[in-house]
């Protein structure tokens, strides 16, 4: 095969979609065109044929590996993103008696919110909205008879994370986890039902992961009019295969769990990930050029907001960095400035390039 010429790669820090492993991405180039001997792309083959159900039967097997899944749980590779789970978290769970408790602590957790109030009676469980989401509130003021609490594990925008999971006095925690799964261990059994787009921290844009405890699928609490498709019991019933799946997004996730294992699992991620962060965080911390706006003990681990003192030099800052490499660092429009996404395929010399670059910045600058 012909040598092929890699362009230099810049470090990408995008919130999503996101940087990939370059191992990974090596390897679906390689076999890109014939799939192990199949003579056709995993783009092009049936989602019925040995091929494609052993890589949606290792994907699953992987994930519950890293992951530590009990066997009391389904896990399902679905289309439609976060936002379209937005939606079936509550037409899957509000059967039960039409209440559920959401904790507001940013943008996709309010866009879930809203979603869910389309269908039944909902509470705010707590919210930080008033201090433009800077920190995580610690009390929850959960009703008892709630069918569930939503939480935003890690809010992408605000650059938050909840470090463990909430107590909610045995109310069952729903929690989305799209920008911080695989990123740290956590313990399953604490969460009723998870779910993750893919495009942050494993995987292209295109399949999502919604891990569910079999009891609250199994005695089904969906609302009458939930439509086929977003029923949770259709998709593991089917083994994710009730209709076409979302193949090549599935199988490159494959392909990320294969590597995260051989890297040493989430613990190792975990440590490495902690390691990055610290890099970034006591920068900002020994420093008055850059303000870091969140709440120290809730900082995330995959996305670092930080501000220059003004807009004019956020602007420049963008602009010098990528012309260095490194690469979609301006802000969500919400906090403005720049943010730092270091996900899970972030090299940890990304982040060292990009303090040296910040500290050169600020000393021109200042
Ligand atoms: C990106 C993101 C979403 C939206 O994901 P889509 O897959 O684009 O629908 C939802 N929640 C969180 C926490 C996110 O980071």
């Amino acid at each position: 095969m012909k040598e092929v010429i890699i362009m230099s790669r810049v470090y990408n820090f995008s919130a999503g979609p996101s940087m990939l492993p370059e191992d990974v991405l090596k390897q679906a180039q390689a076999e890109f065109l014939d799939y192990n001997g199949s003579g056709m792309s995993v783009c092009e083959m049936s989602h019925r044929s040995k091929w494609y159900t052993d890589i949606n039967d290792e994907a699953e097997a992987l994930l519950r590996e890293l992951m530590g899944i009990p066997d009391d749980y389904y896990v399902m590779f679905v289309q439609g993103g976060a936002s379209t789970q937005f939606e079936a978290v509550p037409l899957n769970l509000l059967g039960k008696n039409n209440k559920a408790d959401y904790c507001v602590t940013g943008n996709f957790a309010s866009k879930a919110c809203k979603e869910a109030k389309k269908y039944g009676d909902i509470h705010e469980a707590s919210s930080s909205k008033a201090d433009n989401y800077i920190y995580i509130p610690k009390q929850l003021d959960v009703r008892p008879d709630a069918a569930y609490v939503h939480i935003t594990n890690n809010n992408t925008i605000f650059g938050t994370e909840y470090k463990s999971a909430p107590d909610t006095k045995g109310v069952p925690l729903v929690s989305d986890m799209s920008s911080d799964i695989l990123s740290r261990v956590v313990n399953v059994n604490d969460y009723a039902v998870i779910y993750a787009g893919a495009q942050k921290n494993i995987a292209p844009a295109g399949v999502t992961i919604v891990i569910a405890k079999k009891s609250l699928v199994d005695e089904d609490y969906t609302l009458p009019y939930c439509p086929t498709m977003l029923k949770w019991s259709t998709q593991a019933k089917e083994h994710s295969l009730y209709n076409t799946p979302p193949c090549f997004p599935t199988y490159m996730a494959m392909l990320v769990f294969r590597h995260l294992k051989k890297l040493g699992g989430v613990a190792a991620m975990q440590k490495y990930n902690e390691e990055k962060a610290a890099i970034l965080y006591d920068y900002l911390d020994s420093q008055d050029f850059y303000k870091a706006p969140v709440v120290k003990e809730d900082r995330s681990m995959m996305n670092v907001p930080f501000v220059s003192p003004s807009e004019e030099l956020n602007a420049k800052f963008v602009k010098e960095a990528a012309a260095e490499g490194l690469v979609t660092l301006k802000g969500h429009r919400l906090v403005g400035g720049m943010r730092a996404s270091i996900y899970n395929a972030m090299p940890i010399e990304g982040v060292k390039k990009l303090v040296e670059f910040m500290k050169k910045f600020a000393a021109e600058n200042k």
